[in-house]
This record gives structure tokens, sequence and C-alpha cells, in this order.
């Protein structure tokens, strides 16, 4: 039986934070359990873009420290690395606002750039998933504008290296081929042990545009689709509502029955988010794929870039996958024509200056 620990944790102060992971890890049998001396352990957070941890874009900094903390008790190494949207040509800026290089500076962990990649069934993965002894994935829990909700599945993704991510997004508009591909790189980078930073999540238009919203939560265990289905719970859907971890538990990867799940710690109950917010984008997920094309001129959402926010950085530019995003000094747009509504640019833009906007009829259908 899957076993996934909860602990509640009120803010981001070192040593609450140190203390909740530590009992959740516990809970589940301690580090010593996972992390023996002189293995190299790999920390995934999610740095999904240039963003300040209290923006809740970002896994918060003093969950990579308590986490690295422990590793370094039972005598791993820590290195902590990940390939941010945008192709990870910011990953240092990113390093650096998300306070992991502070972090890291501090307590002398290593930090990774993925920029070089062993191919698995074609997919190419950061080669340190494979160099390290061990994975530890930290995602944050938050909304996606695709997904519904990232959280433990899919923050392997980002072990993906370069451009492969959005040749996916281009080729895989529709949550259910993506989500093909989120479950297929999580059974090749297989973490050990997952730890999810829900004490401050995001709602709304996650996983970059969306608001901070305090869950007071870290959930920890080593079946991704068990922590993923109670997720699913605290925010007020069913595990299965969700494509992703639809597909994991029918690919094998997981417990997606909550009553065939040990929960250890606080009750689930006790973390559930009444009025969660969910992205603009939820209801295209009704539409079959065939009509999405077709549909996503009449009832459908577009990106819209804010020119008045818009620093012109580019990074939206570099993330889309059809090209179809005009940034200069003078102007800055995007073609709706041949816009795939894959929703990259606004993932990685860290300025919030792409919005999403329904069209009239959308709103009229779905308020
Ligand atoms: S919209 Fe502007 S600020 Fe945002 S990523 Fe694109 S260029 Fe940068
Ligand atoms: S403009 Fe944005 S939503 Fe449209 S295809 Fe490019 S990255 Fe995707």
């Amino acid at each position: 039986m899957s076993t996934v620990s909860l602990s509640r944790c009120a803010g981001y102060d070192t040593d609450d934070v140190y203390d909740a992971v530590k009992r959740s890890i516990d809970l589940l049998g301690g580090m010593e359990k996972y992390v023996k001396p002189g293995m190299n352990v790999l920390i995934k957070p999610n740095l999904l873009t240039d963003s300040p941890p209290e923006d809740a874009v970002v896994t918060h900094p003093e969950v990579v420290r308590a986490v690295g903390r422990l590793v370094r008790k039972a005598g791993g190494a820590v290195w902590v690395g990940d390939s941010p949207g945008g192709y990870g040509k910011n990953i240092d800026q990113i390093f650096d606002k998300s306070g992991v290089r502070h972090i890291a500076d501090e307590e002398d962990f290593e930090l990774m750039k993925f920029t070089t990649a062993t191919f698995v069934d074609g997919m190419p993965i950061a080669k340190q998933v494979f160099d390290a002894d061990l994975v530890i994935s930290i995602p944050k829990l938050k909304t996606h504008c695709v997904t519904v909700m990232t959280g433990a599945i899919k923050n392997t993704f980002g072990t993906v290296t370069g451009l492969y991510k959005a040749e996916c997004h281009s080729r895989c508009p529709k949550e259910r081929d993506l989500a093909g591909i989120l479950v297929k790189v999580h059974s090749i980078v297989k973490p050990a042990l997952t730890v999810v930073d829900g004490i401050v999540g995001m709602e709304g238009d996650g996983p970059s545009g969306g608001s901070p919203r305090a869950m007071n939560v870290l959930i920890a265990g080593e079946d991704a689709v068990a922590i993923d289905s109670c997720i699913a719970k605290i925010v007020g859907l069913e595990p299965l509502d969700l494509t992703v971890t639809k597909q994991a538990y029918e690919a094998g990867l997981g417990e997606a029955d909550l009553s065939k799940i040990k929960i250890a710690g606080e009750g689930l109950d006790s973390f559930i988010a009444k009025d969660f917010k969910f992205p603009k984008t939820m209801p295209l997920r009704m539409i079959p794929n065939p009509v999405l094309r077709w549909a996503l001129g009449f009832v459908g959402f577009k990106p819209y870039i804010d020119r008045d926010i818009c620093v012109r950085c580019g990074l939206c530019r570099t993330a889309c996958p059809v090209d179809c995003i005009t940034i200069d000094e003078s102007y800055c747009g995007i073609d709706c024509k041949k816009c795939i509504r894959c929703l990259c640019c606004h993932e990685v833009c860290p300025h919030k200056a792409i919005s999403i906007r329904r069209n009239f009829l959308t709103k009229m259908v779905w308020g």
C-alpha cells in the first residue's frame, strides 16, 4: 500500500520548514531509508521561471534547504537542478531570483544546469538524472492552464532538456496527449522520493500567472500518483479528474484510489481548500481533440501581451514552439492564427505580462 505523509507548516521560517519536512520524511521511514553515505542526490525543484519565492511560482528555497540538509545528514552530496521554460537560457537569473543560489551557497549544495541530455526512448533527459544515485523531486502545488494541476508527476518533465519541451507542446496542444508524454518522462526519471511544497501554493491561472494561496501543507511519499491524488482531493477534485494522474494510474505507476492510500501524519480532510480557484482554461478539457483546433477560433482562449507591463525580455518568444510572437521596442504581439494555445509563453513570462483572455462566446457558454 502506498503511503503519503502530510505535515502542517504555517510559513517559510527556516526551522519550521526543516521540522515539517523532517516530520514528513520520518513518517515514511526517515531520509536514511533512501540516502546512503557517499550517494550523489539530485534534488529537482520546480524552477519554472525568473520569479521570486513570494509569488509562489517556484518551489520555495527553504524547502530545498530542508531537504538538502536531511540528505547531507544522511551522508549524501546534494545537487540541485532544473531545466525551466524558455529552453533554460535564463537559468542563472532563475537561480538568483528564486533564492536557490543563495541557499546553495550557504549550504554548499552544487547547482546543476541541465544542458546535456541522455536519450531514453527518444526523450532527452538531463544527464544528471542518470549520474545521480537518487532523485528527489520537490514540486510546487499549483494550478496549470493545460493540465489543471501541476504536482508530483509533472515536476519530472523539468528534467527534459532544451527545445524538446516546446516541441512536445507543439505536437500535443491537447491535454491528454501532453499527459502521455509527462507520464512517460516520469516513468523514466522515477524519483525515489517526492516532497511537495504546498505551504503556499498557487490557484487561478497557474503555473505562473495565478495567485498565491496558503495551503499550509507539505506532502511526501514515494508514489507520485498517490501524492497527486491527495493534491486533487485537497483542491476539491477527484484524482481521476486529472488526466495526468489518470494516465499514470492506468499505466500502473501508482495508486489513485484514495481508500488504498495510507495517509500518515495529519488527515487529508484537514487540508481541503474551500473555493479553490481553477484556471480559466478548464472548460477546454471538454472539447474533443479533432474539433479542438477548429473550435479554438470560436470558443476558446488566447494569450494576450500587455504592452505596458512587458519589458521586452523575449523569453516568451524563445519558448513559443510555433514562432508566432513578435517582440521589439515598438511592438509586442501574438499571431493568433498561428498560435496553438499551448500557453508556454504565459508559463514563462516572469512579469505576468501575458494574460489569458476568453472570447465573447466562451464567456457566454461558461460564464
Ligand atoms: S511578455 Fe514581455 S515580459 Fe513577458 S516574457 Fe514576453 S517579452 Fe518578456
Ligand atoms: S503564442 Fe503562446 S500560446 Fe500561442 S503558440 Fe506561442 S507559446 Fe503557445
